[in-house]
């Protein structure tokens, strides 16, 4: 055989199927800008900067939904001025109709919770402490027009050896796991919002049954009821820790992150009040 002929004929092979692989990965994954179709092209995205969108023909320009792409701002909202936050966020109301923000630091967002090794991530509306009653049954309004994004339909409150077993890998954590962290939420409901701003409520009683995820809700509208579901008592069903969790986030960091609670509270009074 002759080895200085037959060397090239295997680089040649070797090459046309690396090259045959490429292209097919390449189609299959659209990298290859010929292989999308030409419906894909138009919502803009693909524009170059300073481009002018043109509509092909009888394109029917798209209602802007609650759910815009682009979030209200990009980074960390708690970097900006009170005024700008408090502006930005101006569009959402109380999740309790008539509810005061709680005047006690422990109750707001950034609160240190012993118990868990961890940091509150929202405001806490509690009876007594929010200018309206708050009982097990309240209703839960939605902040603003959104998109649910997640609703615990079926709940099953932990055990007392469940929690016991979650303080323990907390007090063991650098903080609260997610995931256990998720577990003394509760019950919840998750709405997203125009500028990917996402609301959650939290220890929740009921959630609505005719509310799926991806259905649309207006700002106001009763989205769930207060209990105490996630809490202590709540493994023997006593009536007590009856409150209302409520987060705002945007882009991965929750409002008052990293503020003062002087400055959250004028923050969520500013928007919420
Ligand atoms: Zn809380």
């Amino acid at each position: 055989m002759d080895l200085a002929k037959q060397k090239p004929a295997l680089l040649y092979t070797t090459a046309v199927a690396t090259l045959l692989t490429l292209l097919l990965a390449g189609a299959f994954f659209n990298l290859i800008p010929w292989t999308s179709s030409a419906t894909e092209a138009y919502p803009g995205t693909q524009q170059q900067p300073g481009e002018v969108p043109v509509d092909p023909p009888g394109a029917v320009e798209p209602e802007p939904g609650p759910q815009q792409k682009q979030p209200l701002f990009e980074g960390n909202i708690n970097r900006l001025p009170l005024e700008m936050i408090i502006d930005l966020l101006s569009f959402m109301e109380s999740p309790i109709a008539g509810a005061r923000i709680n005047m006690t630091d422990g109750q707001l967002p950034g609160a240190p919770r012993a118990y868990r090794n961890g940091t509150h991530e929202g405001t806490d509306y509690y009876n007594g402490f929010s200018g309206t009653p708050i009982a097990r049954g309240t209703p839960i309004l939605a902040a603003a027009d959104g998109i649910v994004v997640r609703i615990d339909h079926t709940y099953i409150e932990m055990t007392r050896a469940e929690r016991d077993e979650y303080h323990r890998i907390s007090a063991a954590s650098l903080t609260t796991p997610e995931d256990i962290l998720d577990k003394y939420r509760g019950r919840q409901i998750w709405l997203e919002h125009s500028g990917k701003v996402i609301t959650r409520y939290a220890h929740l009683d009921t959630v609505k049954d005719d509310l799926a995820v991806g259905d649309s809700v207006t700002a106001g509208q009763q989205i769930a009821t207060v209990g105490n579901s996630g809490t202590g008592p709540a493994i023997t069903g006593a009536n007590t820790e009856m409150h209302l969790h409520f987060e705002i986030w945007l882009n991965g960091y929750y409002l008052g992150q990293g503020l003062s609670a002087a400055d959250t509270r004028t923050i969520l009074r500013g928007i919420l009040e």
